[in-house]
């Protein structure tokens, strides 16, 4: 019955139309009211990255209480990949939730989550024998991963790398690099955490030929005189860092290091939250290099937007804990599961691998015309859909975070969210829904373009 209920509301009797549409100024007047609520009840340290209210959203429009169609290029930060309450989510969500709503996995278990679990394991690279823990967010499962491999490998000590983001928990704040915001008054930190340095080509100051080897070596160097390669349980990196500005490593660097990890003890862990599920133009990044991660970390994609995130791993590092010892009320909750069920379907059915490629060729052909006209642009990078532009003053490459802040409030003003990152916060970032048309993209394109010419 509500099926039929959905259906008639998205299909005939009042679709969302993927355009865009100024109804008001943005914001408008019910937003700007609205908004006084907002600031009324929700403390200060929640951002808003535009100030509007969403009443409800379809692929990649997001349509706000004034009437005004605003083109999404940031996915609620790389979650909706498959679209907006796409169809298939949406049905798979209201028949579980008809059929039960919760009964905790450890508790009474049931098929949507073991499902998942075979999808992932199917899914993830490698043709070992894996194993997958469901969880509520992107931190509770790189939480959940040192814990397992700081079990399975008795060892206590983590890797990780400048401009890395990992969640906003205790142990995850530890993980993530940037102080402002996300770490400012917030310790003490966990420790037996060691941030190494990562090869951003952008600003390496040495070779850049023989960038790898030598980040590898400083990497390596300093694992075994500061750490001891022996007291190593895991490696965590993201194949590309996503609040860290898009920066790709350059060829060569995951594998070198997932090769240090193997020949060490040490789990290789990729923490492909942001970058998984079909955002990179490969179903998971590590992919197009070829890399074997012993885990690897998912969550934002995984289900179209509803809260839930996994853990994939080798059997028997995954297996190492003893029962009980793993766990959590919500985790894999059955709603969860169905819409990332429907989602997988969706990223299958609907050729969305194929189509970030496609995204990303429009878009990193559009950047690089745009830069090649604009030197406020130092770089553009990024694989697939997953396309960022480094903006910098001219003619040298001193961040220039007072640019970014224009482009982004211009492309707001007209109707285009786009998202920002980076350490020195001068990124601005394309993490667009995989079914957005191509008319709709080239709009948002265009309106970009215009920002810049605004400056
Ligand atoms: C967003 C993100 C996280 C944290 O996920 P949450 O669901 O917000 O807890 C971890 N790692 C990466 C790479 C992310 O982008």
């Amino acid at each position: 019955m509500l099926t039929g209920a959905y259906n008639l509301r998205m299909t005939s009797k009042d679709p969302l139309p993927q355009s865009r549409h100024l109804a008001t100024a943005i914001p408008g007047p019910k937003s700007t009211e609205a908004i006084k609520r907002r600031t009324d009840a929700v403390p200060a340290g929640l951002g808003m990255a535009i100030p509007v209210i969403i009443e409800r959203a379809h692929d990649a429009i997001l349509e706000d209480i004034d009437g005004n169609r605003i083109i999404d290029l940031g996915s609620g930060i790389g979650v909706v990949n498959v679209g907006n309450s796409a169809e298939r989510v949406v049905n798979r969500v209201i028949d579980a939730v008809q059929a039960f709503t919760h009964t905790n996995f450890t508790t009474a278990p049931y098929m949507g989550y073991i499902e998942v679990c075979e999808a992932l394991n199917r899914l993830t690279p490698g043709t070992h024998k894996k194993k997958t823990i469901l969880q509520n967010s992107g931190a509770e499962a790189v939480e959940n991963a040192i814990k397992i491999a700081r079990h399975a490998t008795k060892r206590p000590a983590v890797i990780v790398f400048e401009h890395a983001y990992h969640g906003r928990t205790n142990l995850t704040m530890a993980l993530t690099a940037k102080n402002l915001p996300y770490k400012e008054g917030y310790g003490p930190f966990a420790p037996e955490i060691y941030r190494m340095p990562y090869p951003y080509s952008y600003r390496w100051l040495g070779n850049p030929a023989t960038i790898t080897e030598d980040a590898l070596e400083m990497v390596i160097h300093k694992i075994e005189k500061e750490v001891g390669a022996h007291n190593v349980a895991a490696i965590l990196i993201e194949p590309i860092t996503g609040e860290g500005g898009f920066l790709v490593p350059p060829k060569g660097f995951l594998a070198g290091l997932q090769k240090f990890a193997s020949e060490n003890g040490a789990v290789f862990i990729a923490d492909e939250v942001q970058t998984g599920f079909a955002r990179t133009g490969n179903l998971f990044a590590v992919e197009a290099e070829g890399v074997v991660p012993d885990m690897i970390v998912t969550a934002k994609g995984i289900a179209g937007g509803l809260p839930l995130a996994a853990v994939t791993g080798r059997a028997e590092i995954m297996d190492s804990s003893h029962v009980g010892g793993l766990g959590g009320t919500y985790g894999g909750n059955p709603i969860a599961c169905a819409a990332a069920l429907g989602a997988i379907e969706t990223i299958e059915e609907e050729k969305l691998v194929e189509r970030a490629a496609h995204i990303g060729k429009v878009l990193g052909d559009f950047l690089r015309a745009l830069a090649s006209k604009y030197p406020v642009i130092g770089e553009v990078r990024g694989r697939g859909a997953m396309q960022a532009i480094e903006l910098v003053k001219p003619g040298s490459k001193d961040p220039n975070p007072e640019a970014m802040q224009k482009v982004v409030k211009y492309c707001q003003s007209k109707g285009v969210l786009v998202l920002t990152a980076g350490t020195y916060g001068n990124v601005i970032r394309f993490l667009p829904p995989l079914v957005i048309t191509d008319e709709l993209l080239a709009d948002a394109l265009g309106v970009l373009e215009e920002g810049f010419a605004s400056l």
